[in-house]
């Protein structure tokens, strides 16, 4: 294998900033919003640029895009890479996108230097990975996957009562394709890491080796309202005061289990939501996310207790309901070690990392040996108009993707 071959970094950039101008805001960022007339723009852009790639471009009934670049077996299984193209309400130029324009760059770069494959190389849109206008985030990679059925995936709909389906049909992506059974020799997603850690450690590469667990819980205390001025302090049954402990409690579960767990308490409702009443209900929503399943485990019997805990102390009635479970996800082996040998070959500064955040690859990881390649974001943040890279950054980890793309596309 040729180890000297590099993408082209300034046409990726280049990609990258002419996309970013669908839906561009003010502020620098982006506004492309799954199923919109600039999402259809966006992909259109997408579509004419594998084409002139030489790509042949199938489209499946949620509207997933695959452009594929023919291998000299047509009989192995394609070696696919992708992300998303929609993004936030108030998105950044990178999220999703660069994975998306990583994979064209790998294409025009194996055109460029007249490089065959054995198995085919594709390049993969899915729809709908925000879940910002139809919940849940990544969906149609859900559907690909098999954990949603195609029917619910097309049944989603935004506020206004339009489903996914009629949006699809109404932008030109509704595909004839069925969504799922499209095999895969490895899959691997490049992404922003959407965190500071590469760039707090200077690393350049974030080999991923799996994504955090999550459990998300809903949780209900019920007090007693009473006026705020006749009820003494030691006779309140104050939902709110329960509230607040278990917030701080779901914090030290969270610390107890550094440094990789997390628990955030992102929502809460007080009712009745007036200054001079003893609130009586609260209702509140906690997140936990690890990757390690046993610390999963021990952080749900720590907030159990607590919440029984307080309650009792406060006299409140408790109600805890856990609405959902994501085991942690370990990246197929021979994946991870790609992107990691790639690294080394490229003498690239790299670090294992563990995925925060969702993303399509962690579906896809449930039906493809799956990988993902992190690089830095500027202070860690996304989901945000300032969302920014550098040129350096983006380059190497296209680098990457395409050094351990051609390792398992020439492994066949
Ligand atoms: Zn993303």
């Amino acid at each position: 294998m040729n180890t000297n071959l590099r993408i082209d970094r300034d046409r990726l950039w280049q990609s990258l900033m002419t996309l970013a101008r669908i839906g561009g805001t003010e502020k620098g960022g982006v506004c492309r919003i799954a199923l919109t007339d600039l999402d259809r723009e966006g992909r259109d852009l997408f579509v004419r640029w594998c084409k002139e790639a030489g790509c042949s471009i199938e489209v499946d009934r949620m509207g997933n895009i695959f452009a594929r670049r023919p291998g000299r077996n047509p009989k192995l299984p394609a070696i696919g890479t992708g992300s998303h193209l929609d993004t936030q309400p108030t998105g950044g130029k990178f999220d999703g996108a660069y994975g998306v324009m990583a994979g064209l760059e790998v294409i025009r770069t194996l055109n460029d230097h007249g490089i065959e494959t054995e198995a085919p190389v594709e390049v993969v849109v899915w729809t709908n990975e925000e879940g910002s206008r139809f919940a849940p985030a990544m969906v149609a990679s859900g559907v690909f996957a098999g954990v949603f059925d195609e029917a619910y995936g097309l049944s989603r709909a935004d506020p206004d009562g339009k489903t996914m389906g009629e949006e699809l049909k109404r932008i030109g992506y509704a595909g004839e394709l069925a969504c799922g059974g499209r095999p895969y020799g490895a899959f691997f997603e490049a992404h922003i890491e959407q965190g500071p850690i590469l760039e707090a450690e200077r690393k350049t590469i974030g080999v991923v080796t799996g994504a955090q667990g999550q459990r998300w819980y809903e949780i209900w205390l019920t007090g007693q309202e009473a006026h705020a001025g006749p009820t003494p302090m030691t006779v309140r049954h104050d939902a709110l005061l329960g509230a607040a402990r278990l917030v701080q409690e779901a914090n030290r579960i969270g610390l107890s289990e550094a440094p990789w767990g997390r628990a955030t308490v992102g929502m809460m409702q007080v009712s009745p939501n007036s200054r001079n009443t003893i609130p009586g209900h609260v209702f509140f929503t906690v997140d936990f996310r690890h990757p390690d399943d046993a610390a999963l485990t021990r952080m749900d019997a720590a907030l159990r207790a607590a919440a029984e805990k307080v309650a009792k102390e406060i006299g409140l009635e408790l109600k805890l309901e856990q609405i959902w479970y994501s085991p942690p996800v370990a990246f197929a082996a021979p994946c991870v070690d790609a992107v990691r040998q790639a690294s080394k070959t490229l003498g690239m500064q790299a670090m294992e990392i563990v995925s925060g955040a969702g993303h399509d690859a962690v579906y896809v990881s449930r039906v493809a040996p799956t990988g993902m390649i992190f690089v830095p974001c500027e202070n860690g943040i996304s989901h945000n108009e300032v969302e920014n890279a550098t040129l350096g950054d983006i380059g190497a980890g296209c680098d990457v993707l395409l050094h351990a793309m051609l390792e398992r596309a020439q492994a066949g």
